[in-house]
């Protein structure tokens, strides 16, 4: 028998929801509810309040055996463990299941189909610290009808998580008494999606709303895959002010067999026609501007529209939140910057490479032999850089190239600079002028007329992630401890003081490439010809050494070097030991150079740096990585010479290569038993995988370069699942697992023993490592 309680309270749609119903509907629910109730549409749902979850637990006598379990286990663990076993086993009651479904239902009918939803848990009130602290923020997507009671028990007993259990006991809250909300939302199922700006974000007006657009969902815009189209829309007279329709190369949708969003390729007419009506973008720009009032400030806004549903009705919103490049620059800054930038306009947009805001003056420079010409400050514009553009890169405010995508030298380099750098703009050399004030938005790879960054927004790029005051055993206490290791990626021995206080377990890819090009210079087969050899040993030896000393006893891997033979040619007297090759990227790099005849002196000292480093210095702390490994016979051939050199595995020796050449991952059983471990080379695998040049950015632009594609994750999968088996390490060095914090999911659940990512992106990739554990640790127990 539903209690009369249940009856009216068990569930409750949005629309009944208010701010202050935080205990009956849980924060997220009751601001969902409020945001309806300002006419801010919010993808219709429902929610099953606290009362629903307190009918279920004493329908199945639960709370007495909770009360209980908390008594008799120590460990929180156990006691996480039981619970939710216990929830997850127990029956929904019938009463309160069919109100469940009947809710569902009534959101199926205004479909006209079988709606998918995502079931989100809402916290109450007391709740709330301990489920933002312990990340008892489960959200199920895609949900049907089929698995929804059993999502919702998920959900439920995400309350006893062992972090949040942990942290109520220790503020004395009782685990047993808290309860939860479920809020049940209709998943938009988005013909078109994209963002909008309650004002101008190519010159900061706030007398406009501009809405950027493309067809499928959301990621398309926000992620920078497709150009989309613009509505500039006037505030006062909610107008169309200008139009611009966009050629929209892909779409993503999702794909309900593989569970997965997927990208379609598009053909016009539907890649060259409006992705919304002028009617929907009206409607889009009430929602904003009504969003913009109740928030009292500029807004970065979602959206989507919905292709089950009738206009209006159809139009969401998905993420609000405040604006904040044109808003950073504080009251009198603001005012200031819309005076200065009134007129200013689009110059040219790219991939966001390295993220960043800055202004300056533009310099053109099509060769590096012109670089003395390049000031400190000045903003870099070039085709592509390679190593020999380093220095002037170090001295740039930011950096513009025509070509490349995110994996490019450009891209790699500006991330490790902390340096804002947006690539692939195809022909930012011919549009931007030398001499020219420039702005460069990094975040969103726009770059603007004019200088219109205010200092302090400067200041914030550079600080990077370093702290000061305080200690790092106490800044370290901070970060949560995580089975998979968190390495970091770095190149540049100077720069190792500017990230000495963030929380990484050790240097995953320290690439030596940095070193030759600006410590040593020369080509090293050109310093063994005039005499000179000790000179590349030492410098090496040094950059290797001040890496190491400084993180002390956490490992630093190096790479032996990796250079193409177009970048080797750029060294002092390269030119006589580089032949012009026509793919130097698929050409004589990595191993196979150490194994040619003409070549190996050079291996050969670059052994003995390492050897040096660690016998000499002491620095046991120093493993190495064979780069472009192709097959077993060259790695052999280069572990012998290596050897031959006096450096041999030992325990303390790890000797590491990179899987980036697909045939490492086919013959990964062979490979397994030549090395320690494993360091997966995303880019280069992405790139040899999908046969797609890394740096072409007509097919960056057009999506095809992409680590996530389902070809390369097996790929990974495939490695540390046979790695694994005989006892190796696996670990990834490439980009992806600091452009996509799915790739890093992936990997975890799929057991990789470490991450080495960017050092912008460590605190963020640690918090999000340790989350994923923990779920797959409560997972695991069920
Ligand atoms: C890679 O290929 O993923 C990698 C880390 O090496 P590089 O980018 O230097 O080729
Ligand atoms: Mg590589």
């Amino acid at each position: 028998m539903v209690t009369q309680i249940l009856k009216e309270e068990g569930i409750l749609s949005l629309s009944q929801i208010r701010r202050e119903m935080v205990d009956l509907a849980g924060g997220k629910g009751a601001n969902l509810g409020e945001l309806l109730s300002q006419g801010i549409r919010v993808p219709p749902g429902f929610v099953i309040t606290s009362k629903a979850y307190s009918y279920f637990l004493e329908y199945n006598g639960l709370r007495d055996k909770i009360v209980s379990i908390l008594k008799e286990e120590n460990s929180s663990e156990r006691a996480s463990e039981r619970i939710k076993g216990l929830i997850l086993e127990s029956k929904m009651p019938q009463d309160l299941e069919n109100m469940i479904y009947t809710s569902y239902d009534e959101l199926s009918k205004m479909a006209g189909k079988e709606v998918f939803v995502a079931v989100r848990s809402s916290a109450t009130a007391e709740d709330i610290e301990s489920a933002s602290f312990a990340g008892q923020q489960d959200t199920y997507l895609n949900v049907r009808r089929s698995n929804l009671i059993e999502m919702v028990k998920a959900v439920w007993a995400s309350l006893f998580n062992e972090r949040a259990i942990e942290y109520r006991k220790s503020k004395g809250i009782d685990s047993a008494k808290v309860e939860m909300a479920v809020v049940v939302q209709k998943m938009v199922n988005s013909r078109s999606a994209g963002v909008m700006f309650t004002l101008n974000p190519a010159d900061g007006d706030p007398n406009f709303i501009v809405i950027e657009s493309s067809w499928g969902l959301g990621e398309a815009v926000v992620g920078g895959k497709v150009t989309p189209d613009e509505f500039l829309i006037s505030k006062s007279e909610l107008k169309i002010i200008d139009r611009r329709i966009s050629k929209k190369n892909l779409k993503i949708i999702y794909d309900p067999e593989s569970g997965r969003n997927k990208e379609v390729i598009i053909q016009n007419p539907e890649s060259e026609s409006l992705s919304i009506t002028n009617e929907e973008a009206l409607e889009l720009a009430k929602l904003a501007l009504k969003i913009e009032k109740h928030y009292g400030m500029p807004m970065d806004i979602e959206w989507a529209i919905d292709a089950d549903l009738k206009f209006p009705e159809n139009v969401f919103i998905v993420q609000a939140r405040p604006e904040t490049f044109w808003s950073s620059k504080g009251r009198n800054g603001k005012q200031e910057a819309q005076r200065e930038v009134t007129e200013r306009r689009v110059l040219i947009k790219g991939l966001a490479a390295s993220p960043g805001i800055a202004s300056g003056r533009a310099r053109v420079l099509m060769d590096v032999k012109e670089a003395k010409e390049f000031e400190k400050g000045e903003i870099l514009v070039t085709k592509m850089t390679d190593p020999d553009w380093v220095p002037v890169m170090k001295i740039a405010s930011a950096i513009i190239t025509d070509e490349g995508g995110i994996t490019s030298h450009a891209a790699i380099v500006s991330r490790e600079l902390g340096i804002p750098a947006i690539v692939g703009t195809k022909d930012g050399t011919r549009v931007l002028k030398t001499g020219q004030e420039i702005t460069v938005d990094a975040t969103r790879g726009v770059v603007y007329e004019g200088k219109i960054v205010a200092e302090e927004a400067k200041q914030e790029v550079q600080k990077g992630g370093t702290f000061s005051g305080i200690s790092r055993d106490v800044l370290l206490s901070l970060f949560p401890v995580t089975g998979t290791k968190i390495y970091m990626n770095l190149g540049q021995p100077d720069v190792i003081e500017k990230y000495l206080d963030l929380p990484f377990d050790g240097i995953g890819l320290m690439r030596i490439e940095f070193i030759v090009s600006e410590w040593i210079k020369h080509h090293p087969l050109y310093l063994i010809k005039i005499g000179k050899p000790d000179e590349f040993v030492n410098k090496l030896a040094e950059g290797i050494a001040k890496v190491a000393s400084a993180i002390y006893p956490r490992p630093v891997v190096v790479r032996f070097s990796d250079f193409k033979t177009n970048e080797y040619r750029g060294l002092i007297g390269g030119e006589e030991f580089e032949p012009e090759e026509r793919n130097p990227m698929i050409g004589w790099r990595g191993v196979s150079r150490y194994v040619s005849q003409q070549y190996e002196p050079a291996f050969r000292l670059e052994v003995k740096a390492i050897t040096k480093v660690r016998e000499e210095m002491g620095l046991k702390n120093v493993w190495v990585m064979f780069p472009f490994v192709r097959t077993t016979w060259e790695l052999n051939k280069a572990v012998g010479i290596m050897e031959d050199e006096g450096l041999r595995r030992t325990s303390d020796f790890k000797v590491w290569l990179m899987a980036e050449v697909p045939s490492v991952i086919v013959l990964a059983d062979e490979f397994s038993k030549l090395v320690d471990g494993f360091s997966i080379g995303s880019n280069d695998l992405a790139q040899l995988t999908l046969g797609v040049d890394r740096d072409s950015e007509i097919l960056g632009r057009m999506g095809y370069y992409d680590e996530r594609d389902p070809a390369v994750l097996r790929s990974m999968k495939k490695l540390i699942r046979t790695a694994h088996k005989y006892g190796r390490t696996v670990s990834i060095c490439g980009q992806a697992p600091s452009v996509y914090p799915e790739v890093t999911e992936f990997l975890v659940k799929e057991g990789i023993d470490s991450v080495s990512i960017n050092p912008d992106t460590v605190i963020y990739t640690r918090r999000l490592v340790a989350s994923i554990e923990q779920k797959l640790l409560l997972r695991g127990r069920k």
